[in-house]
């Protein structure tokens, strides 16, 4: 079983053990860097081999995460948090949204979708395409009972991929208000403004609050 680090109880309960429903393994990443010093153990899939595949056939964002967390919360019987995000373009009427990860087909690299991103933007024609990234997160208790978070960052598109960190379109994407695209950025950085970022901190909260003093 993967586990983040051992922790003993405290005041006699133990912390809240969350499965992350991804099989991303950079957004798996992003997740728990964030909550580094917080007593909640992250487990990832990988700890449960059986767990089902989900299919993604929600029309928003928020119905895919729910879909996920009701789905892997259900399978494990514990608190499962899903994160369902992507990329939506003004010019584009909002996608490749939630088609984001298969923008160029089924099973498309992240690389084959940002060329795909380009090519349909020159095809428009003009250049800084407003865009936004968004994410939705859903923490399913083990009785399937959702609780929703959300973030969204403002941007607008590059012609050329720019840096080498992050993944999916960081490299084209720039943050209102940012000179260097999110591919440029340190994690930090990135955590600090990115869509997932403030959807975080408003768990965060919430986790603060749920859980008794002293646990997060
Ligand atoms: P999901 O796994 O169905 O939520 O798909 C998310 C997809 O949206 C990813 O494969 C990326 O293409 C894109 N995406 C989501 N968050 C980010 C991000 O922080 N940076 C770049 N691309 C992202």
């Amino acid at each position: 079983m993967i586990v983040d680090r051992t922790i003993e109880p405290k005041n006699g309960m133990l912390p809240l053990e969350i499965v992350l429903a991804t099989r991303n393994p950079k957004k798996v990443e992003e997740l728990r860097r964030m909550f580094v010093g917080n007593e909640i153990i992250f487990l990832d899939l990988n700890a449960f081999p059986g767990s089902p595949e989900v299919e993604e056939n929600g029309s928003t964002f928020e119905e895919n995460a729910d879909l996920k967390s009701r789905a892997i919360a259900g399978y494990t019987q514990r608190h499962a948090l899903a994160d369902d995000s992507g990329l939506v373009v003004d010019a584009l009427d909002g996608a490749p949204g939630v088609r984001s990860a298969r923008f160029a087909g089924p099973g498309a690299t992240d690389a084959q979708n940002l060329h795909w991103l380009l090519a349909t933007l020159k095809e428009k024609g003009g250049v800084g395409h407003r865009a936004r990234f968004e994410c939705a997160l859903s923490l399913c208790d083990p009785w399937g009972q959702i609780e929703r978070f959300s973030g969204v960052v403002h941007g607008v598109i590059v012609g050329e991929p720019r840096g080498a960190n992050g993944f999916g379109y960081d490299p084209v994407f720039v943050p209102d208000g940012e000179r260097l695209t999110f591919a440029q950025m340190s994690a930090g950085e990135k955590d600090r403004i990115s869509h997932r970022g403030r959807a975080l901190e408003a768990l965060a909260k919430r986790l603060s609050k749920r859980l008794p003093k002293g646990l997060i």
